[in-house]
């Protein structure tokens, strides 16, 4: 057992968990205020990062391509922009083939479809990201249909969301496949604990639903209609909050020694970033709790390039 503190960062009480080996969780029910253990997403996406890179090694030793992304661009959103040179930055430094495709923002529907099936028709192409939000003349529903279940590696398509439903997943959405790797990494046993997720949406609640189900534990819900959300928070082992809304999950409603995850991004007025949980006070009830910025964005990243090296397995297999 390491603990955190071993790689010597700090924030505020809080210790930082290093990578790697899991922890075990403080004690509880000693009637005392808690300092939450970080769980630190740049470490254990970068650790992850440093797993994929010597896989594509491998791969490449024994003869095989490197894993191919190309991303889809279209119109000038300038956050897009960022996400789209991260994404490849993250795909480089593994040693992925990666590709940008900027499309001008009047593209038709039609236009961005036929380019979509081109992509599926290549074979050297393992998976296929359109970065959204798409201008809107543009179906996104239809775009994200229309890529091959198996080069879907943000693992929107129907088909994979219906796997995961039924709990034969192949290509899993990223920030909550990432939130599990996560939690995985704390060594705790998550068979029936009880899960709380604030947010519905189809990328990060609904699946991340899915995701805890699958994993055994008790899962609510909640969303902007839920009644007695704190009351809710408050009887849950896992706190997953993915609402928009900076500072939402108050320390007085998150029950002592509980994990939370702060899925959220918000940029305050003063330009700085924060999640959806008031992370300082809730640091001093939660048991282990993401931070905001270096807690699940990372996590998201580095998940999709596990996906993507996923996807370029099953085609190694499809081609055997
Ligand atoms: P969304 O806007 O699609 O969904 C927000 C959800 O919050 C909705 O289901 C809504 O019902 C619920 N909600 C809103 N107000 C509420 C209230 N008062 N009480 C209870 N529920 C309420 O958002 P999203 O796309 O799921 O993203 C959520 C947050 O996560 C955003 O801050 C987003 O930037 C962030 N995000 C982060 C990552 C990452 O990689 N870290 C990935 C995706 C999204």
């Amino acid at each position: 057992m390491i603990r955190a503190a071993h790689n010597g960062v700090n924030r505020g009480e809080a210790l930082w968990y290093h990578a790697g080996l899991p922890l075990e969780l403080p004690d509880s029910t000693a009637g005392n205020p808690m300092s939450a253990q970080i769980l630190d997403g740049k470490a254990i996406a970068a650790d992850l990062r440093e797993t994929i890179k010597h896989r594509v090694a491998e791969r490449l030793a024994s003869g095989q391509r490197a894993p191919g992304l190309v991303v889809v661009l279209v119109g000038e959103n300038p956050a897009s922009q960022v996400y789209v040179r991260n994404k490849q930055k993250a795909c480089e430094q593994v040693g992925f083939h990666s590709e940008l495709i900027e499309l001008p923002k009047e593209t038709s529907q039609d236009e961005l479809l036929r380019l979509i099936d081109e992509l599926n028709g290549r074979d050297e192409v393992d998976g296929i990201l359109v970065q959204l939000p798409l201008p809107e003349q543009i179906d996104e529903d239809a775009v994200t249909e229309r890529i091959l279940p198996t080069k879907d590696v943000d693992g929107f398509h129907p088909y994979n969301i219906g796997r995961l439903v039924l709990r034969q997943p192949i290509l899993r959405p990223c920030t909550p496949r990432g939130v599990m790797t996560m939690l995985e990494r704390t060594g705790i046993d998550l068979v029936g604990k009880d899960a709380v997720i604030i947010g519905q949406s189809n990328i990060v609640g609904r699946p991340m639903f899915l995701e805890l189900l699958m994993a055994r534990c008790t899962v609510t819900v909640c969303h902007s209609k839920t009644k007695d959300l704190a009351g809710k928070v408050g009887a849950a082992d896992i706190v997953v909050a993915a609402v928009g809304v900076p500072k939402f999950v108050k320390a007085d409603w998150v029950k002592p020694g509980a994990i939370v995850i702060d899925v959220g991004i918000n940029r305050l007025d003063d330009g700085t970033l924060c999640g959806d949980v008031d992370t300082d006070p809730v640091s001093e009830v939660a048991s282990w709790i993401t931070p905001v910025p270096g807690g699940v964005g990372p996590m998201t990243i580095a998940t999709l390039l596990e996906n993507t090296l996923q996807a370029a397995e099953l085609h190694a297999e499809q081609h055997a």
